[in-house]
């Protein structure tokens, strides 16, 4: 499960006055792009992916950088990504992404508990989704990728030499080579489904606008273990003691703020109302008076993974691969080295 369009406001959040955010799949990023993606042209391809997400984009201009021809299916190249992405500006910088951050934080606080606050001095970023996806794109455009708007159905792996992918419009497209990069969705790889038994991030996060709130706009506030909140809340405060969760917090200016209670890993996953009763209980703690919740984001990440069955023709790569970091459930920087 990824991001969802986000449902009413949470029952705890809407005090009757809230609205709930718009869906953000009615979003356009890229109207002056429409119709400008190169089509297949009907012949084999060296490379064909499924998949135009962070990873999947990234794979295509790198592989036909090098000369080869590709092809990428996907239902949404031209739409939004609906995943926010944090990463570390060091990260981005080395791979000249520089100019793909929408907000830049110098710092990044850690509250282990209610007296050891530690400061990463590693400055920390949002990315700027659009900026990113209109680049990759552009990149993939220069080197010649070519692109087919349908989903992916199956993948006939059983000549020799080539592989037979099948589209949801009955198109077939063929290619030497084909990697999945359908996210955690797993479109086309094959693996023991009975035996796929992760763990789970968990996350429910929100954008608000607030009256005021007390983080200081130049650090963000990667992780605050702290559980004074739930005093007043004993089944809370219990079931944060067996499974514990994290407010992540980026202040974007003194008055809009995104907020999210996160679970590191659990299996099975946190379920969300619990995350959402958390996070009520901290926003009460703070004092916050919510105006208005712009966005809202349910983050479910596989933590670890399983093997693809092999032999196997098709490669996964990114989400579909379990490429998240073990422990961290980031991936971004690392799928997009050398892009
Ligand atoms: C909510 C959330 C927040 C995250 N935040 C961070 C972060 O802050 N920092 C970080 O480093 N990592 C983060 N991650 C982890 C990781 O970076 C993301 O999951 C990232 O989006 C993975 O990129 P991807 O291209 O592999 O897959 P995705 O981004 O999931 O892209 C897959 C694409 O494939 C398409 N697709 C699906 N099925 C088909 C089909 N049948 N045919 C064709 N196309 C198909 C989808 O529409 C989608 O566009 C986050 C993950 C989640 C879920």
């Amino acid at each position: 499960m990824k991001n969802r369009p986000a449902p009413a406001a949470p029952a705890s959040l809407s005090s009757g006055t809230l609205e709930a955010p718009p869906n953000p799949h009615d979003e356009q990023w890229f109207p002056d792009l429409e119709g400008k993606l190169p089509p297949l042209d009907g012949q084999e391809y060296d490379l064909v992916i499924a998949g135009a997400g962070p990873s999947g984009l990234a794979v295509a201009c790198r592989v036909a950088a090098a000369g080869y021809r590709v092809a990428i299916v996907a239902p949404d190249s031209l739409g939004i990504w609906v995943n926010n992405y944090g990463v570390w500006i060091d990260e981005f910088e080395s791979m000249g992404l520089d100019d793909c951050f929408d907000t830049i934080w110098d710092s990044a606080t850690v509250w282990l508990n209610g007296s050891e606050e530690r400061t990463l001095t590693r400055p920390y970023a949002r990315v700027d989704r659009p900026k990113l996806k209109r680049k990759l794109l552009e990149r993939c455009v220069e080197t010649g990728v070519q692109f087919a708007d349908a989903k992916v159905k199956d993948c006939n792996n059983s000549a020799s030499d080539k592989s037979v992918i099948t589209c949801s419009d009955g198109r077939q497209v063929s290619g030497t080579f084909v990697i999945d990069a359908t996210g955690h969705s797993k479109a086309l790889v094959k693996y023991d489904t009975a035996r796929y038994d992760p763990g789970y991030q968990g996350a429910y996060g929100i954008t608000v606008t607030v009256k005021s709130h007390p983080f200081p706009v130049d650090k963000m506030l990667f992780m605050d273990w702290r559980d004074d909140h739930l005093d007043g809340y004993p089944e809370l405060k219990a079931s944060n003691a067996k499974l514990p969760t994290f407010l992540y917090a980026m202040p974007f200016t003194d008055t809009k703020v995104f907020l999210e209670e996160t679970s590191l890993v659990a299996r099975p996953i946190i379920p969300f109302p619990e995350l959402k009763a958390r996070l009520d209980a901290r926003m009460k703690h703070l004092g916050l008076e919510v105006l208005s919740i712009e966005e809202e984001e349910y983050c479910s990440i596989p933590m670890g993974g399983i093997l693809p069955e092999l032999p196997q023709r098709t490669i996964g790569v990114g989400g579909t691969a379990g490429m998240v970091h073990p422990s961290t459930g980031y991936m971004i920087a690392r799928v997009l080295v050398g892009y």
